[in-house]
């Protein structure tokens, strides 16, 4: 229930003049593909169970796909090759996710981002991902059983890193690299551990370009399972 009030409240801010300007630009203009269709065009919050113990770090919204939609990583490319991926590790109900009130259900697994409202060219900058910082803290504070991070792309690395140095010494942890992994201060706060997972991002230019690959993408996202798992 604390969820569902802090994501209410999530969804009403308007903390960053820029964003707020781009993502309702987009949602008026629109593409052409979906110009009957009515865009979200405001913060999107987290998806996925509330009692993960593993969490999606992405970056943030696209422009079409969650800032058209208001879920996360739904109806774009993107989504299509992270849910197909999930769904083939057991965690996503079904393959695709394709709008809100599709059925779609995550188990183990929560999706979140370090800044919730689509940036030109996808790139917040640091005063954004500033801002919106109290907002993944306030979400993962919720999320009780969380303790394994797997992100996509090195902003979200950084992201997770940037909450885990509050808590702790990071100055062991590897770089942003796909594949790498470490053990991290639990970015919940509380005196625990926690373990990072680094990915490539599923964004088009990486997935259509062969940088990431279904089957990189499935060892990482298996690494990362078993040990939200154990
Ligand atoms: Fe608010 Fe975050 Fe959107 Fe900025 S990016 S307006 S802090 S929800």
């Amino acid at each position: 229930r604390s969820l569902e009030l802090l994501q209410e409240a999530l969804v009403e801010c308007r903390r960053c003049d820029r964003l707020v300007a781009w993502r309702e630009e987009v949602a008026r203009v629109k593409r052409r593909a979906y110009r009957d269709e009515t865009y979200w065009g405001r913060p999107i919050p987290g998806f996925g169970d509330p009692d993960a113990t593993l969490i999606l770090m992405g970056l943030a919204p696209a422009a079409h796909g969650g800032n058209r939609t208001g879920r996360m990583f739904t109806g774009d490319r993107s989504g299509d090759f992270l849910y197909a991926a999930l769904h083939r590790a057991g965690v996503a109900s079904q393959p695709t996710s394709v709008r809100r009130g599709d059925g779609l259900t995550l188990t183990g697994a929560f999706i979140v981002a370090p800044c919730r409202c689509a940036p030109p060219e996808n790139k917040p900058t640091p005063a954004e991902l500033a801002a919106c910082r109290p907002w993944l803290e306030a979400e993962l504070a919720l999320l009780d059983r969380a303790h394994t991070y797997l992100a996509l792309g090195k902003t979200g690395y950084d992201a997770v890193l940037t909450l885990a140095k509050k808590h702790g010494d990071i100055s062991g942890t590897p770089a942003f690299a796909h594949g790498a992994r470490g053990e991290i201060p639990d970015p919940r706060g509380g005196g625990g551990r926690a373990w990072l997972f680094g990915s490539y991002h599923v964004s088009q230019q990486n997935t259509q370009t062969g940088r990431l690959t279904a089957a990189m993408f499935d060892e990482v996202l298996g690494a990362a399972l078993e040990r939200a798992r154990r």
